[in-house]
């Protein structure tokens, strides 16, 4: 009785936070014709005199409910969609926009969109190697999705599933890519490999914002799984580098409403280089993980509110990234 009871009020209670997500949504200025919506993830918008530059439909359930939103308020068509990576909580969405825009990514999304399960965020790993996540592989994001992406419930997500509702990119780049529309421009940059190998950094020069999704978090410390996402410390740096060489004073980033500095940047950057420079000197002096776990305390990052969590977490990674990219 006490499972019954309690198996209900979980129920409702993600029944609740689904509909009350859905009914917060709300488009918010950034600067200027630059606008973005919070959902699970951000949708990023400029508005321009001949059609919407937008990044990142996250979701068919978002894109449906802005799609209209952006007609009525707006009255221009969405011309270009970019996608910040692959990940299906900020790729979904797109066909939700019709037919007319033209969806632009990094070459690498392509790559990862073919049909073969590649590098999945959050540690998520194929370990029995049958090019599907089962059930008992995921983790993180993919566990509250699982029953929804798992679309024939044969309890496990395969490619096509994954992918269903990622539109497949009409054009591709691999450096730099500058986006012009009604005398406004866009500019996507490639950043280097980060939290997934086809990351687009969305920069909006005339506006001095940029977009940077699920490797820099404002007034917090990334979150980081399965050894930095199995990519080497130091090019998470110099990712972060390349957002840092833009002129720009507002970060918008993947997930949440709180938008970002030029300093909040900075500072997601000079903690990976502190816990990088810690644990690297540990390693040499042969100290153990768990010995760094009590020494290392980060303690000029104390006014985020996740570094007491976070601390392990980047300890453990870095020192195994670090061990297996050195
Ligand atoms: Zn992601």
């Amino acid at each position: 009785m006490r499972h019954t009871i309690l198996a209900f009020g979980l129920a409702a209670a993600s029944v609740v936070l689904a509909q009350g997500g859905g009914a917060a949504r709300e488009i918010t200025q950034v600067r200027g014709d630059l606008y973005f919506v919070s959902g699970g993830a951000n949708t990023v918008f400029l508005v321009t005199a001949d059609g919407i530059v937008l990044a990142d439909p996250v979701s068919t359930e978002q894109a449906t409910w802005l799609r209209p939103a952006l007609e009525k308020r707006f009255n221009k068509p969405v011309r270009y969609i970019v996608y910040s990576h692959h990940d299906f909580d900020h790729a979904e969405g797109a066909a939700a926009y019709g037919a007319g825009p033209q969806v632009i990514t990094h070459e690498n999304v392509a790559k990862n969109l073919d049909g073969k399960l590649h590098r999945l965020a959050g540690g998520n790993l194929d370990t029995n190697g049958n090019g599907k996540l089962d059930r008992a592989e995921a983790s993180g994001g993919y566990v509250p999705n699982f029953e929804r992406l798992d679309r024939n419930h044969d309890g496990a997500i395969a490619p096509e599933e994954l992918n269903l509702e990622i539109r497949k990119p009409d054009s591709t780049y691999a450096g730099r890519r500058v986006l012009t529309l009604g005398g406004k421009t866009v500019e996507l940059l490639h950043p280097g490999r980060n939290h997934s190998d086809d990351m687009s950094v969305v920069y909006f020069p005339a506006e001095r914002a940029v977009m940077a999704v699920d490797f820099i978090f404002p007034g917090s410390a990334p979150p980081v799984w399965a050894e930095y996402d199995w990519t080497p410390l130091r090019e998470w740096i110099a990712s972060i580098k390349a957002v840092e060489a833009l002129d720009f004073d507002i970060l918008i980033p993947g997930h949440g409403r709180r938008l970002g500095t030029r300093a909040d940047v900075v500072a997601n950057r000079e903690f990976l280089e502190d816990v990088m420079a810690a644990v690297s000197k540990g390693i040499a002096e042969g100290r153990s993980l768990d010995d760094l776990k009590r020494t290392v305390t980060l303690e000029k990052y104390s006014a985020w509110t996740n570094l007491a969590s976070a601390r392990l977490s980047h300890i453990e990674h870095a020192y195994n990234n670090l061990r297996h990219y050195p």
